[in-house]
């Protein structure tokens, strides 16, 4: 059974690295913020909670998150292991989580604030089909046009540059004594996050060592 911690800031590639670990080791794949997203779709009374929080322009509190985690984890379905994104948030939620599930790595995908500024403000989605773009690394064809349904694109709400340092303000302050706990009991691998994804996902795998990527 494998059992990691992905962390990296927002656009660090941490959902597609995650992916690629997932399909190929049948891990489950628990990221905080894909299950915030379902309760607010599905209407949910935690749903509710989040977007009152959210409306109000905070961010979902730990304990929220730890009880969203713990009641995820309980489901135990993981039988091959698991790979969490997300959590935990804090150096109690880090030392507790440690101890009761013995996680074998911490994948910590570093990636320079600048480049996630370049990455993050370079994206666009279509409001009409769903489609994501990125004026860097997958540019629409027509230039703010959407390739599959032609409507125009535009930027996330939350992608302006004052949200986005808030949100690097937050990830390195809360980052910080998580990372140093895990650190003293040596599970931190760090993987540079700049290189092509495929790249990236090689060198996850030889520093866990884990058969390699096949592509
Ligand atoms: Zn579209």
């Amino acid at each position: 059974m494998r059992k990691y911690v992905i962390m990296g800031v927002q656009g660090s590639g941490k959902g597609t690295q995650s992916q690629l670990l997932r399909e190929e080791f049948d891990l489950v794949h628990i990221s905080v913020g894909d299950i915030f997203r379902w309760q607010v779709r599905n209407h949910t009374k935690i749903g509710a909670q989040v977007k009152r929080i959210m409306a109000a322009g905070e961010l979902v509190g730990d304990d929220l998150v730890e009880s969203v985690v713990r009641r995820r984890l309980d489901q135990h379905d993981w039988n091959y292991g698991f790979i969490i994104d997300g959590f935990p948030r804090n150096g109690r939620q880090a030392e507790f989580f440690m101890e009761s599930y013995d996680i074998d790595a911490v994948i910590h995908l570093e990636l320079p604030d600048d480049e996630v500024r370049r990455r993050v403000l370079s994206r666009r989605l279509c409001p009409n089909c769903g489609m994501d773009y990125n004026l860097i690394a997958d540019r629409p064809e027509q230039e703010g046009r959407c390739d599959i349904c032609g409507h125009e694109l535009v930027t996330r709400a939350d992608d302006t540059p004052e949200a986005l340092e808030a949100r690097l303000r937050d990830y390195h302050e809360k980052t910080r004594p998580v990372l140093e706990l895990f650190r003293r009991k040596e599970v931190v691998h760090d993987v540079d996050g700049r290189p092509p994804l495929e790249e990236v996902q090689q060198a996850i795998r030889t520093t866990l060592g884990l058969p390699p990527y096949k592509g």
